[in-house]
C-alpha cells in the first residue's frame, strides 16, 4: 500500500528496526522509520482486542475469528497512524517546505520537516491535513461497513471498529489543546485573523 525501497547503508542502532524510502511525486520521497516500538504496540495491541475486549463485547465467534479481526483493526489504526503523518507531509512539501522523515512507533507516528516561520494559511493547511487524513479513512471505512452482510459480525468489527477510533482520532485532534494539531490549527487562525 505504501511503497518504500529498503535502504540499509543509513541504519543505525537508534531503536530504528528499519528504515527505507517513501515515493510520494516524481522524484521526491520520504525516509520512512519503523521504530523497535511497532511491532512490540501491535502485538500488545492485537493481544489485548483478541484475548480481552472481544471476546468480551462479541461472544461467541470461533477462535481464530478474534486473532484476524484482532491483527486486522490493529494494522488498520497502525496504518491510519502512518496516514496522519503522511497528510501533513504532503501538504507540507505542497507549500514548499522540506520533509525528511517519518517514523512509526505503533499506534502513533511522527513526522521531521524544516521548522520555522510560515505563512498562516500554510500552517493551518498543515496542521489539518492530519486531523482531516482520519476522517477521510473514517467515512472509507464506514462505507465498507455499510454494505457488508449485517449477519457477518467479524467483518463489520474489523471495519467499524477502526472507523470508530479513526474518527474518534480525527476529532480528538482537532481540540485546540497543545500538542495537538487543533492548537496549531487555531494559532493558523488567529495569525491569520491579526494579519488581516
Ligand atoms: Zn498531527
Amino acid at each position: 500500500m505504501f511503497p518504500a525501497v529498503a535502504d540499509a547503508t543509513h541504519m543505525r542502532t537508534n531503536g530504528v528496526l528499519w528504515r527505507g524510502w517513501l515515493p510520494v511525486s516524481r522524484g521526491r520521497r520520504i525516509e520512512l522509520s519503523v521504530h523497535c516500538c511497532f511491532p512490540a504496540t501491535l502485538v500488545a495491541v492485537t493481544w489485548l482486542l483478541a484475548m480481552a475486549c472481544f471476546p468480551r463485547f462479541f461472544p461467541g465467534w470461533h477462535p481464530a475469528a478474534y486473532w484476524l479481526v484482532a491483527t486486522t483493526v490493529a494494522l488498520a489504526d497502525s496504518v491510519a497512524g502512518l496516514a496522519h503523518e503522511l497528510g501533513h507531509a504532503v501538504v507540507a512539501m505542497a507549500r514548499g517546505r522540506q520533509v525528511y522523515r517519518i517514523t512509526l512507533y505503533g499506534l502513533a507516528a511522527a513526522v521531521r520537516r524544516t521548522s520555522g516561520a510560515a505563512r498562516p494559511r500554510d500552517q493551518f493547511a498543515i496542521a489539518l491535513a492530519g486531523p482531516v487524513s482520519h476522517l477521510l479513512i473514517a467515512c472509507a471505512l464506514l462505507c465498507a461497513w455499510n454494505v457488508l452482510p449485517i449477519d457477518n459480525e467479524p467483518l463489520r468489527v474489523a471495519t467499524g471498529f477502526p472507523a470508530a477510533s479513526n474518527f474518534a482520532a480525527g476529532l480528538l485532534n482537532l481540540v485546540p489543546i497543545s500538542p495537538l494539531d487543533g492548537a496549531r490549527v487555531a494559532r493558523a487562525l488567529i495569525a491569520g485573523l491579526v494579519r488581516v
